[in-house]
């Protein structure tokens, strides 16, 4: 079973902030910013490509319920979702990385490596 099923189900530890019926959102162990949290479906949906719109609709009022309950909603925050292995998603199911608490740099890439990677 997936990592991120056991959290779930209680059988790994997580630092939970919000949930409901159908998602979870906890601290990510490694965080990135001040603020890092995950936001995942309770079911177990591997990709962005396998997800359900409805459950996408559910997971952004969710994803809004998180980031005014963390006090973001004013100075902004930043959703990323690494979706398979050019996406460099680790776990495989479905997460919103949730950053904030200050102003986020964002990846320069020199002109050859941008061309190169279109
Ligand atoms: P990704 O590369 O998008 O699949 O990201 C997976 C994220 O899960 C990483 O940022 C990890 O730090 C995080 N992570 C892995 N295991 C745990 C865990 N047990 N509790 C909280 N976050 C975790």
């Amino acid at each position: 079973m997936c990592i991120f099923c056991k959290i779930v189900k209680g059988e790994i530890p997580s630092n939970p902030i919000l949930e409901n019926d159908d998602f979870l959102c906890f601290h990510d162990i490694n965080p990135r910013a001040p603020i890092h949290l995950l936001i995942i479906p309770k079911t177990h949906v591997e990709k962005f490509q396998d997800t359900p719109a409805e459950l996408m609709a559910n997971m952004t009022l969710f994803i809004q319920e998180v980031a005014k309950k963390m006090g973001l909603d004013e100075n902004g925050y930043r959703l990323i979702t690494n979706n398979g292995d050019d996406g460099g998603q680790e776990v495989p199911h479905l997460h919103f990385h949730l950053l904030g608490g200050t102003k986020l740099s964002w990846p320069h890439f020199s002109p050859e490596a941008t061309h190169k990677a279109l």
